[in-house]
Formats: structure tokens, sequence, C-alpha cells
């Protein structure tokens, strides 16, 4: 391993990629901030029983995914695995429900931990942007999160993704459902690690197995459902204008999720061109959390979704994201005075928004107009002693080699005018 690699299972946005990541975040906040959703940031580690009392004990992201951190000889924090705990327990403890309007409507986007076995598409390290409507019980609520991530993703280009939709029952009808299931399953010939499964959490069982699936599924508790019926006219309905289309959705009935406190409606987002590692983003009803993490009943809906899939499913796609260059102008300095006089220039064009650089580590022309190139730089700055004896500086388009001569002191607008 060389000295450089970085730890398996992470990787390192470059500059050539972040115009493109910055660009996916930033799209799937967009439609958060125009409604009602705040931002809120929390630490990158948190108290390891969050995640253990809130995402669940027998989920593969708790029992095997957890990166703990060792506090004065034993584990008591771990790095986040998810966003959800998290930003709820910072909501209670701000007492948010209590002195804000419910829901309460909060956005996130940060970096999330999980001891995966790393392949294209699944890392150790990866970005997710989530969005929370705490305290409220409403379809049109459950409706909204979707039709934000539908409308992110569809900012962005993406058009091959499909919205999968579930039911995972309540308090009353997901403990006779459970009850059943592991029954159906006792009569099954099943591996061994399925039949712990199936004791631990049986309602996992069904997305690991399609056989199992089909027969299982057909015995839920039809009251559970019924939040997804209110919610299912609503993003037909919604959307429309929008963006001309509807969102449509999938029935799903194997759908389960990796985190045990969803109940009732959940959904994923999946995209087709990305092979194994298919779900860009999910998320759900969570009614019951806030009582697992000790807080009142809070009934609460929200979502993630991953910006390194999405950043891969644009490529599946072939979507790419015009990034604008990094730089405008390149100044290429001639001698001593030159280089003292186009140092304040680049300044001033800083300060007036124009995007400029500076040939540093005294190049020589050649070497300096090189580097103006590979900047991207549409113009370079060039001046030598006789320019600047006359108040001017030479302006090059390094599109086409035209040079012009252009008074110091008119730099600034004649760059504007030019750049529109
Ligand atoms: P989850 O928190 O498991 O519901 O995941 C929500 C989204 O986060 C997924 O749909 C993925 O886009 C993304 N995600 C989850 N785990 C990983 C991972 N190990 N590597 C990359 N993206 C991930």
């Amino acid at each position: 391993m060389s000295s450089f690699q970085a730890p398996k299972g992470t990787y390192d946005i470059l500059p050539a990629d972040a115009a493109t990541v910055l660009a996916v975040r930033e799209a799937i906040a967009a439609p958060l901030r125009r409604s009602g959703y705040g931002y809120i940031e929390t630490p990158v580690f948190e108290d390891v029983n969050l995640f253990s009392r809130g995402v669940g004990e027998s989920t593969d992201i708790v029992s095997k995914e957890m990166f703990t951190l060792t506090k004065r000889g034993s584990e008591e924090l771990a790095l986040r695995p998810e966003g959800t705990a998290s930003v709820l327990r910072a909501a209670l403890q701000a007492n948010l429900h209590r002195t804000g309007n419910l829901p309460v409507k909060l956005w996130y986007s940060g970096s999330q931990y999980r001891y995966e076995r790393p392949q294209k598409g699944r890392y150790r390290q990866f970005w997710q942007v989530g969005a929370e409507a705490i305290g409220a019980e409403d379809p049109a609520l459950d409706a909204e999160l979707i039709i934000l991530a539908d409308d992110a993703y569809r900012s962005l280009g993406l058009r091959n993704f499909r919205i999968l939709l579930n039911s995972l029952g309540d308090k009353q009808c997901r403990p006779v459902y459970r009850a059943a299931l592991q029954d159906f399953l006792s009569g099954l010939d099943l591996d061994a690690d399925t039949v712990r499964r199936a004791e631990l959490n049986p309602l996992r069982v069904l997305d690991r197995q399609a056989r199992v699936g089909a027969g299982a599924t057909g015995r839920r508790a039809d009251a559970g459902r019924l939040p997804v019926r209110g919610l299912q006219g609503l993003p037909r309905a919604g959307p429309r204008a929008a963006h001309g289309g509807r969102v449509s959705f999938e029935d799903d009935t194997k759908l389960v999720r990796g985190l045990d406190y969803y109940t009732r409606t959940t959904f994923e987002f999946v995209h087709d061109g990305l092979g194994a590692q298919s779900a860009v983003g999910g998320g759900g009803r969570y009614d019951g959390l806030s009582e697992m993490i000790g807080g009142p009943s809070l009934p609460s809906v929200g979502w993630a979704l991953g910006v390194d899939r999405t950043v891969l499913a644009l490529e599946a796609e072939g979507v790419v994201l015009t990034a604008p260059g990094a730089t405008d102008v390149f100044a290429v300095p001639l001698g001593e005075e030159a280089r003292r006089v186009l140092f304040g220039a680049v300044t001033g064009l800083r300060r007036e928004g124009i995007r400029a650089d500076f040939a540093y580590g005294g190049k020589g022309l050649k070497a300096a107009m090189k580097a103006a190139d590979r900047s991207g730089a549409r113009f370079a700055l060039v001046a030598g002693e006789r320019d600047l004896a006359e108040g001017l500086v030479q302006l090059k388009d390094l599109t086409n080699g035209d040079q012009t001569p252009v008074a110091l002191d008119a730099l600034v607008a004649t760059l504007k005018e030019k750049l529109k």
C-alpha cells in the first residue's frame, strides 16, 4: 500500500469532480430551502446508544457496520451511520418541538460512516443530504417529501429512477403481522442465518429472500397500509405543474429498508443504471423513533438521499453538469515591477467578482503562458515594463490568440464587458 492511499472504502473528491458533487448537494437542498426546511448540523459522532436504540440493535447498520470510538477504554461513542437519529436527538435537546410550529422541518448535509464491504456505490464514508419533518401525522407531509426528492433528481436531469412505495404497518398491526410472519417462516426450510434473522427481525427476511417474500407479504395486516392509501393521490396530484410530469411510483410490498425505526409509509428511490447498489435514496415515517430514544410521541417522516450514488446515476445517464471554469483571467507578469502591479490588479479583479489567478513561482514567459492555458482561463493578462510605462496591460484572448492593449484603470470595466 502506498502511503498516499486513502483508507479502504473512502475516496477523495478532487477539484475536477468537485463541481458535480457540490451541484448535487445544492440541487437536493434547493427544493428543501424553499419549502420551509431549516438547516441543521449535528456532531459526526454521538453516544452509541442513540443508534442502537434508534436505528435498531438487530439491523446490520448497528450490529455489524458501526465505527465505534473508545473513550477511556469503553466504546461509548460511534461515528454516525445515518442522520435521522441525530437530528431528532438535537431537536429534542433544543426543545424545537415545544417552541416552534409542528412539524419541525429540518434538513442536513453530511458524511455518514458504515463499515461495509466496499464496492462501487458502497463506501465506508459517504454523503447524504436529508430532510426530516418532525411531529405531524399527515399524509400530505409524506407526499411533500417524496415530491421534493423527485424535484431534486429531476432538476439534475435524472430520468431513469423509480420510486418504490410500501407500508410497514403501525403500532397495532405490525406486531400481529410480525407474529404471523414468524409463524409462516418457521414452517419453511431456511438456512441458519435466515432463521436467526427471522427471530430478531422477521421483516428483514423479506427483502433478502424473494422466495419467502412472495408468500409472506400476502399476510400483511391491512390497517397499516391506510396512511399509504391516504398518500397515494397526493404526489400524483401535486407536481404536475412543476415539471409537466407526475410523480409515479410502484407499490413494492417487499420493500423493508435497513433501519428499524420505520413505520407505515416507506419508500426508496432506485436508479436502473447502477447495478447492485441501485438505491439512490430512501425514507419513510418513523412515528415511534422519538419514544424509542426517550422523547415524547412525535410522529415524523423523512428521507436521506445519497450524494455519491446520485453522482454515479448522473454518469450512468450521461448527464454532464456544466461547471464554469475556475478562472477567467490569468496574470503573466514579465519582470519584478510587473509582478507587483499585476498582483495588485488580480486582487482588484477578485474583489470585483472576476475569477483571477496569477503565475506564482517566478516562472518565465513560456512556463507562465502554459500555466495560463492549463488554468482554463479565457484571458491572459500580460504586462512587461514597456506596457506599464504607458499605463497599459495586454489582454490576450486564449481562445483565439487575439491581443489587445487595455489601460490599467479600464481593466475591470473591460473585463466585465468581455466576460458577460
Ligand atoms: P439509508 O440511510 O440506508 O436509508 O440510505 C439512504 C441512501 O444513502 C441510499 O439510498 C444510498 O444512496 C446512500 N447510502 C447508504 N449507504 C451507503 C454506502 N455505504 N455508500 C454510499 N451510499 C450509501
